[in-house]
Order: C-alpha cells, then sequence, then structure tokens
C-alpha cells in the first residue's frame, strides 16, 4: 500500500526479541472484545493490529468473546462484531472463541489456587473490602477470613457455586499481598456470586470470574504468546503474571500494552455512543455521523481506507489524539483513483440552452475516471434543458468568479462552452432559470481550441435526471467547544446533518448498496444500505473533495 509506515512498531521491536531469545517460538494473538456495543474505529485498530501482527510473522490469530459478565451482554452484539471483523478483513479461520466456554477451567483453575493456599474465600461485604484494601500511600489490611484453611475454603467456594449463597455474601480472593505498592495486587476479587443468566452458558452457573483472573487463563488456554490490550490494564500486568505463574501454564502468554487510539472531538467510548443511540440523538449504532465501524462502513468508509488510517497512526505506549482529517485523508486517497467521477448537482437550477433544438437529444462519452482508464467510459445525454449548481451563477459576480454570470461563457464538463444571456426570476426575486446559447463547435470531443474560458461546470440532463435524496453530514460535536461538557454531557452540533434533494445523471440509475462515487467537484458519495425511499435514491456523504490535512512527514 502507498504510504505504508515500514519502520517497526515496538511491539514487534519486544516480539522479535522474544523470537530470538526463545520464549516463544511463534506468534499467537487474539482479538477480545465484550459483546456489549458495536465495536468503534479504536477497536479496529487493535484488530488490524493484532491481525497483522499474526499474518507478518506467520503465526495465528484468534477471535474470542470476552462474554464473562453476564450482566451487559447481548447476542446482537456477538452478530455485529462478527460482520464487522470479517468486512475488515481480519480472519480468524477456525478459531472463533467465547471465554465463556472455558468457565469449567476457570472453575477448575479456582480451585487449583485454594489448593495451593494461594486463594480464600472472603465474607466482607463490597464496603468492607475497599476498606481494607487501604489507599496508594497505606498498606491495606489482612481480611478477617484470609486464613481460613484449604478444605474449609474448597467446601465454600463448591457452596457459592452451587448457589447457597446470595450476590455479594461472599467472594474469592487471590491471596497476594495486602501490602504490595500495587492496588490490584492487594488480595484482588477473582469470583463473584452473581444470580444471573448468561447469553451462552443460561443458568448453568451463579459465580462468575472476574476479568483480570479469567483473561489470563483465556490467554493460556488458546495458546496465545503476546496478550495485547491498551494502556489502562498497565497497572494490571503483574496480576496477569502472577494468574499466569500460579496456575503453572507451560507456555505463559505475555501482556504488551499501547494506548487507545481516539480522534479529535469524535466521541469513540462504547458507553458514549451507546447514550447517544439511546437519547435518539443519531439514528442507531450505525448513523453515519457515528465512528463505529458499521457507522463507518454504512457512510462508505472501505477496509482498505481504515487499513491505511491504522498504518498511519502507529503504535506508540504515550496516549494522543489523532486529528478526524486524518481519517478523510485516507478515504480520500482510497479511493481516488478506484471510483468513477460522476456528474450529480446537490442544489438544482434550471439551464436552458435557447438555440438547441427543442426535441434533439445527443449522447457525449465521458471518461469515468480520467486518471484510471481501466474505469471505461459512459454516455451521457445532452439536450436543450439541463440542471446545474444554484452557486454556479451569480447575477452580480465578485471579482473572480469565473463561472455563468449574464455575458461569460463556460465549458459544460464533457460537452459545449455556453454563455448566458438572461435569466428568469420568481416573484420573491429568487433565480428560477438560467438562459444561455451554445457554441456547436466547441463539443469536448471535437478538437475545439478556438478560444479559451476560464471555469467549468458540471450538469445533468433534465429530462433524464435521476432523484436523489443526499445526506451531507458535518462533525456530531461542536468542534468549537470540544466533546464533553464539565457535567459530562456532550456538545453536539444541531447541524450535523442536511439533507438536499439532488439530481443526478442517468447512468446512477441501477446503484446498489454501498455502491461509492466520486460526485465531480462535490465530493465522494455512497449508497445508503439502510434507507431507501420510492421516489428517491437516497446517498450518503462520505468526504467532500477539499481538504486542509497534509501527511506528516
Ligand atoms: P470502550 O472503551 O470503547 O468501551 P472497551 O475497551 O471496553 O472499549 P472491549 O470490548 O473490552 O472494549 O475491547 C476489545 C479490545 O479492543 C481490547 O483489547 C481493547 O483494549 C481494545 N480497544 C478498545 N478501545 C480501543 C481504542 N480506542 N484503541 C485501541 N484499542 C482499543
Ligand atoms: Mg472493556
Amino acid at each position: 500500500m502507498e504510504n505504508e509506515v515500514v519502520s517497526k512498531n515496538f511491539i514487534e521491536t519486544e516480539i522479535d526479541k522474544d523470537l530470538a531469545e526463545g520464549v516463544y517460538q511463534t506468534v499467537h494473538t487474539r482479538f477480545p472484545p465484550e459483546p456489549n456495543g458495536y465495536l468503534h474505529i479504536g477497536h479496529a485498530k487493535s484488530i488490524l493490529l493484532n491481525y497483522g501482527l499474526a499474518k507478518k510473522y506467520n503465526g495465528k490469530f484468534n477471535m474470542r468473546f470476552d462474554d464473562t459478565n453476564p450482566t451487559k451482554e447481548r447476542t446482537e452484539f456477538v452478530d455485529a462484531i462478527k460482520r464487522d471483523i470479517q468486512w475488515l478483513g481480519a480472519d480468524w479461520e477456525d478459531r472463533l472463541f467465547f471465554a465463556s466456554d472455558y468457565f469449567p477451567q476457570m472453575y477448575e483453575a479456582a480451585v487449583k489456587l485454594i489448593k495451593k493456599g494461594k486463594a480464600y474465600v472472603c465474607d466482607l461485604t463490597a464496603e468492607e473490602i475497599r476498606e481494607y484494601r487501604g489507599t496508594l500511600k497505606e498498606p491495606g489490611k489482612n481480611s478477617p477470613y484470609r486464613d481460613r484453611t484449604v478444605e474449609e475454603n474448597l467446601k465454600l467456594f463448591e457452596d457459592m457455586k452451587n448457589g447457597v449463597y446470595q450476590d455479594g455474601e461472599k467472594v474469592l480472593r487471590a491471596k497476594i499481598d495486602m501490602a504490595s505498592p500495587n492496588m490490584n495486587m492487594r488480595d484482588p476479587v477473582i469470583y463473584r456470586v452473581a444470580h444471573m443468566s448468561h447469553h451462552n452458558t443460561g443458568d448453568a452457573w451463579c459465580i462468575y470470574p472476574m476479568y483480570d483472573f479469567a483473561h489470563p487463563i483465556e490467554d493460556a488456554i488458546e495458546n496465545i504468546t503476546h496478550s495485547i490490550c491498551t494502556l489502562e490494564f498497565e497497572d494490571h500486568r503483574p496480576l496477569y503474571d502472577w494468574v499466569v505463574r500460579e496456575l503453572e501454564y507451560p507456555h505463559p502468554p505475555r501482556q504488551i500494552e499501547f494506548a487507545k487510539l481516539y480522534l479529535t472531538n469524535v466521541v469513540t467510548g462504547k458507553r458514549y455512543i451507546k447514550k447517544l443511540v439511546e437519547d435518539g440523538v443519531v439514528d442507531g449504532w450505525d448513523d453515519p455521523r457515528l465512528v463505529s465501524i458499521a457507522a463507518l462502513r454504512r457512510r462508505g468508509f472501505t477496509p482498505e481506507s481504515l487499513q491505511m488510517f491504522v498504518e498511519l497512526c502507529g503504535v506508540a505506549k504515550g496516549q494522543s489524539s489523532v486529528d478526524y482529517a486524518m481519517l478523510e485523508y485516507c478515504i480520500r486517497e482510497d479511493l481516488k483513483m478506484k471510483r468513477s467521477r460522476m456528474m450529480a448537482v446537490l442544489d438544482p437550477i434550471k439551464l436552458v440552452i435557447d438555440n438547441y433544438p427543442e426535441s434533439e437529444v445527443e449522447y457525449l462519452d465521458a471518461a469515468n475516471n480520467l486518471e484510471n482508464e481501466a474505469l471505461g467510459t459512459r454516455r451521457i445525454p445532452f439536450c436543450r434543458e439541463l440542471y446545474i449548481e444554484r452557486d454556479d451563477f451569480m447575477e452580480e459576480p465578485p471579482k473572480k468568479y469565473f463561472r455563468l454570470f449574464p455575458g461569460n461563457e463556460v465549458r459544460l464538463m464533457h460537452a459545449y462552452f455556453v454563455k448566458c444571456e438572461s435569466f428568469v426570476k420568481d416573484e420573491d426575486g429568487k433565480v428560477v432559470e438560467v438562459h444561455c446559447t451554445y457554441d456547436p463547435e466547441t463539443r469536448a470531443d471535437s478538437g475545439f481550441t478556438g478560444r479559451k474560458v476560464k471555469g467549468t461546470i458540471h450538469w445533468v440532463p433534465a429530462p433524464h435526471a435521476v432523484d436523489a435524496e443526499v445526506r451531507l453530514y458535518e462533525n456530531l460535536i461542536d468542534e468549537e467547544k470540544g466533546v464533553y461538557n464539565e457535567d459530562g454531557s456532550m456538545n453536539i452540533n444541531p447541524d450535523s446533518l442536511k439533507v438536499v434533494r439532488a439530481k443526478l445523471e442517468p447512468a446512477l440509475q441501477d446503484v446498489k448498496a454501498y455502491d461509492s462515487f466520486q460526485f465531480v467537484r462535490n465530493g465522494f458519495f455512497c449508497v445508503d444500505a439502510k434507507d431507501s425511499r420510492e421516489d428517491a435514491l437516497v446517498f450518503n456523504r462520505i468526504v467532500s473533495l477539499k481538504s486542509s490535512f497534509k501527511l506528516p512527514k
């Protein structure tokens, strides 16, 4: 791919070292989403990073739903997540796993810790556990239940499993060190009682493992070598290592953290996207103004553009935000050679060519993409009545305005020169029709060089035009104010969606969902995959053509 970042990221450097030192013989990564929402652009980074590493080192990539928490997980999300990852092109082959399938092994692992004297059942309430934990400055105190015998612990833990206790009545804790400077090591809870149904295991269990205990076990069971996660887990790594060490896995996985991807003035957190959906600010998780993967796909982004974006972002240890403009840069780069450049008028006004015969129609050849001949040509009907953009005509033009105004001549793209002779206003003084004459000698394919004009405008033949509803998007967040207010509410831009009625050239008649095009001078547009109308096609604007974004050197 163009613009590929060739230097190694720090994770690759670590992997190289592990392989060279013989710590691991292969590379096996995984992507472990919790099925509690749709994936977003940040997850795309994690997916492509994990999958990319597996590919690069000829290793394997697992897909694993980290569904150990029964409260928020839904099958709807499982299906959506699979669809998104497949679309991105990350192939887990036959390795699709559910962490909840490992509940029996996790239970056995807990029993093993108890038998080793490394875990105990504790009766303190959640509140008391917090108090006993101490603070960053002060060590914690041992729980009065810390010295229960192995036999007693085994019996109590089994009773926990058998439903003898209510939620919160007892927990299983790792016996590590209440004085550790790392709070995560102060006898963390590893199993809790929760009388809740699970989307996969139903009512088989009423105890569930905590994330910090479950995750290393999942990785170890699957023979993961490099367990890549985001920075907030850095302080949990000693616990991760403790779990795999105490459980004596023969090939302990290694956790490596990298910085989350954040986009400037864009909502990425699952929790916040969920709120926008629930509050009806957007029309679902795939609203094209969001950066969920489903939304980006619906808007017209391609897997290749996201791949390019993730590569440009790089992988870092330090937290930073990336400008949304970089994402726009990537989709423009990806589409500019791949898509046909069509004519579409977003704010139509009639143009009448007074000296063109009334019932005549001629067909003009047009290249689909001047920079990519492989995209071929199409024929565009040309006749007396056309549509042009309203702002391509001005009654009283300012300096340097080279488009239509009384007395001025312009080129109609792929067609003829036309000269503005007059215009018609309605009773409110609004221009409703522009009248021109054309010069038959100036047809685009005639080789005419007699004179030059400064402006070229696009157009659509009126009788053949296809109607479309076009949705023009702006950032969902008011960029002046930033994403969040002090009270945690979001600064929503009231003008993030503008809907216009457009006229398209007839070649666009038979498009289907997700087809995308350049509409010359207006941007890249994609056929909406969710909404359809009887009377018009529905298009989303992916991105406009112009950008102030410059690729960092
Ligand atoms: P969110 O913070 O958006 O709710 P999450 O971390 O709760 O996301 P998970 O389903 O737990 O979502 O994440 C699955 C994987 O994706 C994890 O390995 C996580 O570290 C990674 N991930 C989540 N958000 C980002 C991000 N912004 N950038 C890079 N990786 C991310
Ligand atoms: Mg999470």
